[in-house]
């Protein structure tokens, strides 16, 4: 079977460097690899609507940062179909069949809608589409026949969900339909990337993140300000890891050579760790090497979004190229969506045959 990826993001604002590690980095790898015959990535516009009914102009805005951020970290449009969901009019019937396959009582135990509900403060007045939007993210997945999904781990229960929704399809239609696994990142810290203030996940909606067109100084400025260990009071103290955010950083974006480079006094992560633990090293310090960590990471995909930005034309051609290739995908699935439900009444020659015949 041929290797497909389908991933993306809500058009909600800038993406952070959370999406970084939770996906974008791995994405532009797999892309690179050869391994997969499409990378079909996604700007998840009408499912961002679902939450942001009163500000659609923010979705309609953001397009255009997420697909910047995208070109920045190394999508390649020529190997990655890079598109918008809203104008691939088949997700929505796709979504309009498959709720048929799933329970009211189902998607009440999805554990990320139950905590992003909560989030959203929506409590009895949720919107429809927003509860039903891993129903939506099953179209998605399975439209493109994506076998592979990288994502952070709060999406796990979605990528379980879609699972569900093709075998039931496979199984009480026909097996037209492709069940996809997630990839998520193998460090705890890259699958789910705590916000700057040490809370929850850095997420968009919740104003605690590092944006990936954040300026040197900017990203100076929150580093300096993220939440460590309120016990470490004293540099001689002795310092905690869990969650300490500077220190969760650390795990996922710093590597070996990083020490050669900035901190040539420590051999690795680990010695680190130690001597903060022990006592004697000063979260300054630590704050000052993650700092040049995350420049190194950051500044080429600065330049290279600001050599983007000199052309925005070209990131909307790109966008509406990728959106045509992506809906002839869509339509083929769909086609086969409905034959397999029996839905494809005037191509069905057999049916009207054998309707006539009654009436003879
Ligand atoms: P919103 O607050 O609007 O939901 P978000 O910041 O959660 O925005 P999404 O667009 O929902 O971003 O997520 C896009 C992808 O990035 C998903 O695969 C998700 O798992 C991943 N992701 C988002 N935030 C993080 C994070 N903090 N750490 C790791 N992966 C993340
Ligand atoms: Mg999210």
């Amino acid at each position: 079977m041929d290797k497909i990826i389908l991933t993306g993001d809500r058009p909600t604002g800038r993406l952070h460097v959370g999406h970084y590690v939770g996906s974008l980095r791995r994405r532009v790898e797999l892309q690179n690899s050869g391994e997969y015959k499409k990378n079909f990535i996604m700007i998840a516009d009408a499912q961002a609507l679902t939450d942001n009914i009163e500000n659609p102009e923010k979705v309609r805005q953001n397009i255009i940062e997420v697909a910047l951020d995208y070109m920045a970290c190394g999508l390649d449009p020529i190997k990655s179909t890079l598109f918008i969901q809203s104008q691939i009019s088949e997700l929505c019937e796709l979504t309009f069949y498959y709720m048929d396959l799933v329970t009211v009582a189902r998607l009440q135990r999805n554990p990320t809608v139950k905590s992003e509900i909560q989030m959203r403060n929506f409590e009895a007045s949720i919107p429809v589409g927003f509860f039903t939007y891993p129903i939506s993210q099953a179209a998605d997945i399975t439209a493109f026949k994506a076998t592979t999904v990288p994502v952070g781990s709060d999406q796990l229960p979605m990528i379980e969900q879609t699972r569900e929704i093709v075998h039931k399809f496979n199984t009480v239609y026909a097996p037209v339909l492709v069940e996809p696994a997630a990839l998520v990142p193998k460090s705890e810290a890259c699958q789910r990337l705590p916000g700057i203030d040490g809370k929850a996940k850095m997420s968009k909606s919740l104003g605690n993140c590092i944006y990936l067109a954040d300026s040197a100084d900017e990203v100076r400025t929150k580093i300096m300000s993220m939440y460590t260990d309120p016990l470490h009071l004293q540099v001689s103290d002795p310092g905690h890891l869990e969650g300490n955010t500077v220190f969760i950083y650390l795990d996922a974006f710093c590597r070996q050579e990083h020490f050669e480079r900035y901190l040539p006094e420590y051999g690795s992560l680990d010695e680190l760790k130690a001597h903060y633990q022990r006592g004697g090293l000063g979260d300054v310090k630590v704050k000052r090497f993650l700092i040049n960590v995350m420049q190194e990471v950051l500044e080429p995909i600065r330049t290279r979004r600001k050599e983007l930005e000199k052309d925005i034309p070209a990131v909307y051609e790109i966008l509406k190229k990728g959106s045509e290739e992506a809906r002839q995908a869509a339509a083929q699935t769909l086609s086969e969506v409905k034959t397999a439900m029996r839905i494809n009444y005037f191509e069905d020659q057999e049916l009207i045959r054998a309707q006539s015949a009654r009436y003879e």
